[in-house]
């Protein structure tokens, strides 16, 4: 009779531990990649738009092929975003805008939703993957954004590679720098931001098959940005954040989104709101920012995909372990 009921009680147990055991089963994950939203013309050259939707399916191959294998989401983010860096079409680590100096200033951030800690840089100008080295200050410091000159003394000792400012020049991000300076001389003026010029930052937002939400963005910023202008990419919580509701990185005039802290906005009102990752998400793009100011990616933790935007365009690609996958630059 005793053993009857310590056998119960074991099964009790058991249930137990089935009921608590983690809602995902490894093949069960979702991501989502950007690399800038802007004004993007529908009548730009056929093989222009080809070669980002080319860009973008080698990335979020990469990221899929991880996730199928078991990979965290914070490494399926770092991974898939030093991919976009490394690649001259993406306003991110190689081919960077210039600044109104005609040098290159980096921000990027990352942030693992599972424990709430994160890492950023901004202002960096040596990096090559500043995304890497926002994850080293999420790991081996006590702090969470690291700066300028002493960002890199510290990529010094973390290992992480640095290379001489030219290295992320490319021929058309130095046109569009003489462009706008030519503006702004003929007008005397500080000419508008052209969202023609500068867009293509990347980002990327995980749920890995353990549960786990993860964001990275990387960026160069706004081409004739002033010396020292730092953008909403490095700011946890206004252009990248992830927490146990939905991992988000944003794109577009980072001024308005560290205004408005959108990317935090979507899970306050995931969490406080009670809204769904697409109510949130469409709600911070549309009814809070302007048109044209940008938009952003987002996933939650049941994987729901939102990826709102209100400029003409934002390059972008999601996928899941039930076999969506889509590239797209358009509204559809
Ligand atoms: N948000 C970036 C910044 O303002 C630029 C962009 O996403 O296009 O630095």
């Amino acid at each position: 009779m005793r053993s009857a009921s310590i056998l119960a009680f074991a099964f009790v147990l058991f249930s137990l531990g089935c009921q608590s055991a983690p809602r995902h089963s490894a093949a069960d994950w979702a991501i989502a990649i950007h690399g800038g939203a802007g004004t993007i013309r529908r009548d730009a050259p056929p093989e222009q738009l080809q070669a980002y939707e080319t860009a973008l399916t080698r990335a979020l191959t990469l990221g899929m092929d991880m996730l199928g294998e078991g990979a965290a989401a914070l490494d399926v983010c770092e991974a898939v975003v030093r991919v976009l860096e490394a690649d001259p079409l993406f306003n991110a680590g190689k081919g960077a805008v210039f600044n109104e100096q005609g040098e290159h200033e980096l921000d990027a951030s990352i942030m693992d939703g599972a424990t709430m800690r994160c890492g950023a840089v901004a202002g960096v100008r040596t990096i090559k993957h500043p995304i890497s080295l926002a994850r080293k200050v999420m790991t081996d410091t006590r702090h969470v954004l690291l700066a300028g000159r002493g960002a890199e003394k510290f990529a010094d000792t973390a290992g992480v590679e640095r290379v001489e400012n030219d290295y992320f020049d490319t021929a058309r991000r130095r046109r569009a720098l003489e462009r706008l300076l030519r503006e702004r001389q003929r007008t005397g003026a500080m000419a508008p931001r052209d969202r023609r010029l500068d867009y293509g930052t990347v980002g990327c937002v995980v749920l890995d098959g353990d549960g786990r939400l993860a964001a990275a963005t990387s960026t160069g910023g706004m081409t004739a940005k002033k010396w020292g202008r730092v953008g909403d990419t490095p700011i946890l919580g206004a252009g990248n954040y992830a927490d146990e509701h939905a991992a988000v990185s944003c794109t577009g005039t980072g001024e308005e989104f560290i205004r408005h802290g959108i990317a935090r906005s979507v899970s306050a009102r995931m969490a406080y709101g009670g809204q769904s990752l697409e109510a949130a998400s469409n709600a911070v793009i549309h009814d809070v920012l302007q048109p044209g100011d940008g938009g952003l990616i987002a996933v939650d933790h049941s994987g729901n995909i939102a990826m709102p935007f209100n400029s003409s365009g934002m390059y972008r690609g999601a996928a899941n372990s039930g076999g969506r996958f889509e590239v797209a630059v358009f509204p559809k």
